[in-house]
């Protein structure tokens, strides 16, 4: 029968990967063979060539497993489910991965991160196959050379999962995607499965924390950090304290957290929760545009397309302290002509913070968000403005802000009809509708250049715009003006 050889195959990349030992070997083809309800194994010769990556190995399997009826219907969630806990099978208990965990750290914080990275992939939790899908570049801009990922590696709902999700009331457990409890839980018709899935235990601020890398790392390393307590996000000192307790454990990584009001946070406002991970994000490169010091923080106003300032220092307390003093006076600031009201029925003001190492040095980067709506713009008005939606529309997290642009997977079609609008392929007016007037302004300053690194480079400048229009002081004279003003009356009140 063709299953044991897959079976065999699937158990063998498991030992060729470490992920068990010669003495796991039978004890894993049992439990495999368990799970898809196979009493019986012939050992067949197999070539070493056959061996492949494991989204190749476990292809056959799913197919095999969705015949014999154990899971139903054969969409990519329900295949992604029961492969979760096919490859749970090949992993170590979670107590067992955070004491290799922790002894690694002890030898070496990189040690440590790179064992648990290279697990997660070995174990398929992060589909590597699939990520790899992900359309990237870089293009220059007017703030320096900004990242583009146009994201493939998530899948698109399936409509036959949206059915059986409308048909779930059991929400109860886990409460959310980011609770603890995803630990090893199969899943149900709403949820991915997350049998695979392990996270790591950390104190950071005396609080229990966890850490995991996210199953669609939009950057390397990309991981989230969670409260063991499913309690809404929420910006506090304890917040700057907790980012630092992260960096000092691993000084490889940043960690930042979303603002934590609706419009200007994250996708998952419901639990606190931070996003990190080991890649030098443009926002590091921006240009200072001006430097005070103050006992021994220096505070830099950043030129960059959302308003950030940059505190830095060697002197950790102080530097929170002084964040905690920024974060205050921004919660409270009114600049009536630049549209900034803090509260009115409700608060408005808030922060993105992002905190790394460079050395000795603390740098937290802070981006001031205002969440105010109005008639004309209901979703924000220092969020993506109408004209930009056709390329991006969601809200401008911290991975956004730190200027890596996350854009939907639909533009990978759209886009390459544009190419073909561009290059008299296809005729005007082909396009989506929702690109019509971008197309229309393409067509009048396309020059014959290559069509790729030219839509790229415009799809950029796009995103540029869906930034800036979410930064709270504009890249005008007068909004320049009204930056500076914030920044002299800031220092006045870090000075007090
Ligand atoms: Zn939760």
């Amino acid at each position: 029968m063709k299953i044991y050889k897959d079976i065999k195959l699937l158990c063998t990349y498991a030992l060729f990967k470490k992920l068990i030992d010669i003495e796991d070997y039978d004890y894993a083809i049992n439990r495999l063979t368990n799970l898809l309800q196979i009493n019986d194994y012939f050992d067949i010769e197999v070539q070493y060539k056959d061996v492949k990556e494991p989204s190749v190995l476990l292809d056959p399997i799913l197919d095999y497993a969705f015949g014999l009826g154990l899971f139903s219907p054969n969409t990519i969630s329900k295949r992604d489910q029961f492969e979760a806990q096919i490859m749970d099978l090949f992993l170590q208990r979670p107590s067992c991965l955070n004491e290799v965990f922790n002894q690694l750290l002890i030898q070496s914080p990189i040690y440590a991160t790179d064992y648990f990275y290279s697990l997660s992939k070995k174990s398929n939790y992060i589909k590597t196959s699939r990520i790899s899908k992900n359309i990237k570049w870089k293009s220059i801009t007017p703030y320096g050379l900004l990242d583009v990922t146009i994201n493939l590696s998530k899948p698109e709902k399936d409509p036959r999962d949206i059915v059986l999700q409308g048909k779930d009331n059991s929400i109860s457990y886990p409460k959310c995607l980011l609770c603890k409890e995803q630990v090893g839980f199969y899943g149900r018709d709403s949820s991915p499965g997350r049998t695979n899935h392990r996270i790591i235990h950390m104190k950071l601020n005396n609080e229990d924390f966890y850490f995991q890398y996210s199953p669609y790392v939009y950057y390397n390393e990309h991981s989230i950090v969670l409260k063991r307590e499913h309690e809404p996000m929420k910006v506090t000192i304890e917040t700057f304290k907790r980012l630092f307790d992260f960096v000092d454990l691993l000084p490889h990584y940043f960690l930042g957290s979303n603002a934590g009001l609706p419009i200007v946070g994250g996708s998952i406002l419901s639990h606190e929760h931070y996003q990190g991970g080991r890649y030098r994000f443009p926002i590091e490169d921006a240009k200072v545009i001006s430097e005070h010091t103050i006992l021994d923080v220096s505070i830099k106003q950043l030129y960059w397309p959302l308003s950030v300032v940059r505190l830095e220092s060697k002197n950790r307390e102080l530097l929170i302290q002084m964040a905690d003093k920024l974060f205050n006076f921004w919660v409270n600031y009114n600049d009536i002509e630049a549209g900034i009201y803090s509260f009115t029925k409700a608060p408005h003001n808030a922060i993105t913070p992002i905190a790394r190492k460079k050395n000795n040095l603390y740098v937290l980067d802070i981006a001031l968000r205002n969440n105010l709506t109005s008639d004309k713009y209901p979703l924000g008005i220092f969020h993506p403005h109408p004209e930009n939606h056709h390329i991006k529309k969601e809200n401008i997290g911290l991975i956004e802000v730190m200027g890596l642009a996350v854009l939907p997977g639909r533009l990978q079609n759209e886009l390459e009809i544009i190419k073909q609008v561009l290059t008299k392929h296809k005729v005007q007016g082909e396009e989506d509708i929702v690109h019509k007037e971008w197309v229309e302004y393409l067509v009048s300053i396309y020059n014959d250049e290559p069509i790729d690194h030219f839509i790229n480079e415009q799809v950029t400048l796009k995103f540029v715009k869906c930034i800036e229009d979410s930064g709270v002081f504009k890249q005008t004279k007068k909004g320049k003006m009204q930056f500076n003003k914030f920044i002299e009356k800031l220092l006045a009140n870090l000075a007090q």
